[in-house]
C-alpha cells in the first residue's frame, strides 16, 4: 500500500535544489536573513496544498521531544479553534505559526516549500505561456532591491518538479488533497495516532 514514504527521497531532492537555488541568489545580491525575527513571514497559519509535503511535515514532527510536541499540539489546537471559531477575526489572524519559537522554525529541515523560496522576488513561467510575478519581503524591499531591482528568483523547474512529484502521489491514492494549514495538518495528525 501507498504511504507516502516512496516519495519522500525525491522530495527531499527538490528541496535540496530550491534551498540551494534561494541561497545561491540570496549570495548574488547579499541578502539574508540572519538577524530576522520571522515576524512577517511566519505570521500566519500556513496552507499546504501537497500530500508530501504534509506527509514530510509530519514526519519531522515525529522526530522531536514529546515536550516540544506537546507545545506545538497546545498552539495547534488554540489555532484550529479560533480558526473554526471566526477565521477573520483577530485570534487567528494574528497567530504566529505554531512552530515558530522565537523566530526561528521548529522544523527547519522540515518546512514547506513556500517557507523556503519566500523573502527574495521571484517569477514563474507558466506552462499556458503566462508569467507571474511576485515580490521580496519587507527587509528585502528596503534594504536589497534599491541595489539589486533585477533579481528574480525563477521558481519554475522547482515548481514544476513539485507538481511531477505530487502528481504521482495523487496518482497512488486516487485523489487529490484537501489544503490544510500547518496547524490542522499537525492537529488532525495528533488525532489519528
Ligand atoms: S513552517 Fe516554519 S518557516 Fe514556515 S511559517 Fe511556520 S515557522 Fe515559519
Amino acid at each position: 500500500m501507498f504511504s507516502g514514504d516512496e516519495l519522500i527521497p525525491r522530495l527531499k531532492d527538490l528541496f535540496r535544489a530550491m534551498d540551494a537555488a534561494y541561497s545561491g541568489a540570496a549570495a548574488r545580491v547579499g541578502f539574508s536573513c540572519t538577524g530576522c525575527d520571522g515576524a512577517r513571514c511566519c505570521t500566519v497559519d500556513l496552507t499546504v496544498s501537497t500530500l508530501l509535503e504534509m506527509k514530510f511535515l509530519r514526519l519531522g514532527f515525529d522526530t522531536l521531544e514529546s515536550d516540544a510536541k506537546g507545545k506545538i499540539l497546545r498552539r495547534s489546537r488554540f489555532m484550529v479553534k479560533a480558526k473554526e471559531e471566526d477565521p477573520t477575526g483577530d485570534a487567528y489572524r494574528n497567530s504566529v505559526c505554531v512552530l515558530n519559537f522565537d523566530g526561528s522554525c521548529g522544523l527547519y529541515l522540515y518546512r514547506p516549500m513556500i517557507c523556503r523560496l519566500s523573502g527574495i522576488p521571484h517569477v514563474i513561467r507558466r506552462p499556458d505561456g503566462r508569467t507571474l510575478t511576485g515580490d521580496g519581503c519587507e527587509t528585502y524591499r528596503k534594504e536589497t532591491e534599491p541595489a539589486h531591482p533585477d533579481l528574480r528568483l525563477d521558481r519554475t523547474d522547482l515548481y514544476r518538479e513539485m507538481a511531477v512529484i505530487e502528481t504521482e502521489a495523487v496518482r497512488y491514492v486516487g485523489a487529490r488533497t484537501v489544503p490544510l494549514t500547518v496547524a490542522e495538518i499537525l492537529f488532525q495528525h495528533d488525532q489519528s495516532t
